[in-house]
């Protein structure tokens, strides 16, 4: 079980702030409760900066205290809200933010985001001197340096939900259906998400192949005797490519579905997985700013918690391991 580090010396902060950035992930709450009650318990007062950056360059923060993240480590979504902000693109603006925060006495920031996010911190730190922590938020599970983000296995478990009620009527109708989850860049919710479901193949932004492969690989299962079949596509492949493989399959004679899963998977109630991550790692991102550690992300690395420095995050590709594919279909046979 995933635990919070020894983390000494403490030294004292008196007030700390945390707020959320980019795309929302089914345990963000839970890490903003950790932050709030691990900060209190290290004696330091812990304000909440609403909107992410464009609330932070409003001014829009406030003290939070125990009883205000009462009763949200079960919900979805983030009670701080969360957005994009383009000025904070700006060095200006960055530096006005950190001013802003010096203002109301807060002395670190922990950032719940994902790679723009921790982008924009360490901007902010590396230009005005402004202690920032990360922790990883994003259902992507996109981001170097950890191998588990908060969201993830939540979205992937609504996948798998849906893959399972889709495979009811599959297979009632002798049907193909191609599923299309979330993943911008990469296949990683595909991946687990083919597995766990069952899915007679995996296509993700990683590995290109092309449509014919994948019709003969159905043809194939068909001559094997399969009637129906699961095809889990990841939406940053390339647009329009489910609708593209339905088109060439039904020339073949086939009579495929198209179900696109979108935003569902960012919503819900987060797993106890996710709960326990992004506990542990919002309670280490405050025990590390205590310590006087900044400019970097809190991750999980061979099942322990690591801080690992902003640079080896940013901008990084967290490689795919194609053995997982090769599984996939192995499995699927
Ligand atoms: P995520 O954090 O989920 O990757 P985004 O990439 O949309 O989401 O980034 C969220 C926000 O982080 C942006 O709207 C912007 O405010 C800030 N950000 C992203 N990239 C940069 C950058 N290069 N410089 C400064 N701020 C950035």
């Amino acid at each position: 079980m995933l635990t919070i580090p020894e983390i000494s010396p403490l030294k004292k902060l008196k007030s700390i702030a945390v707020l959320t950035s980019g795309g929302d992930a089914p345990g963000m709450n839970a890490a903003i409760r950790a932050v709030v009650r691990y900060g209190l318990a290290m004696g330091a007062e812990v304000h909440g900066v609403m909107k992410g950056y464009s609330g932070l360059l409003e001014g829009h923060i406030q003290p939070l205290h125990a009883s205000s993240v009462a009763n949200i480590i079960q919900r979805g979504g983030t009670i701080l809200k969360t957005d994009r902000c383009e000025a904070f693109f700006k060095k200006s603006v960055r530096k006005e933010a950190a001013n802003i925060l010096r203002r109301k006495g807060i002395e670190g920031l922990v950032v719940i985001g994902g790679d723009g996010s921790f982008t924009g911190a360490h901007l902010m730190e590396k230009e005005n001197g402004f202690p920032c922590i990360g922790v990883p938020g994003t259902i992507d599970n996109d981001i170097a340096g950890t191998e588990d983000t908060i969201g993830f296995d939540t979205a992937v478990n609504t996948a798998i939900d849906a893959i399972d009620r889709i495979r009811d009527t599959a297979s009632s109708h002798d049907r193909i259906f191609l599923v299309e989850v979330m993943g911008r860049s990469s296949g990683w919710i595909a991946v687990q998400t083919g597995i766990g479901g069952g899915a007679e193949t995996v296509l993700v932004p990683e590995f290109k192949e092309n449509i014919q492969g994948i019709t003969r690989l159905i043809d194939r299962g068909v001559d094997r005797g399969k009637t129906s079949s699961i095809i889990v596509v990841a939406e940053g492949y390339k647009p329009g490519l489910s609708q593209r493989i339905a088109d060439d399959l039904s020339h073949r004679g086939y009579s495929p579905k198209v179900c696109i899963l979108g935003h569902t998977q960012r919503g819900g109630t987060p797993t106890a997985h996710d709960r326990m991550l992004a506990s542990v790692l919002g309670a280490s991102a405050v025990a590390y700013l205590m310590a006087g550690k900044s400019g970097a992300m809190v991750g999980v690395q061979k099942g322990r918690v690591v801080l690992v420095p902003f640079r080896n995050v940013i901008g990084k590709k967290k490689d795919l391991d194609q053995s997982n594919l090769t599984l996939a279909r192995i499995l699927a046979s």
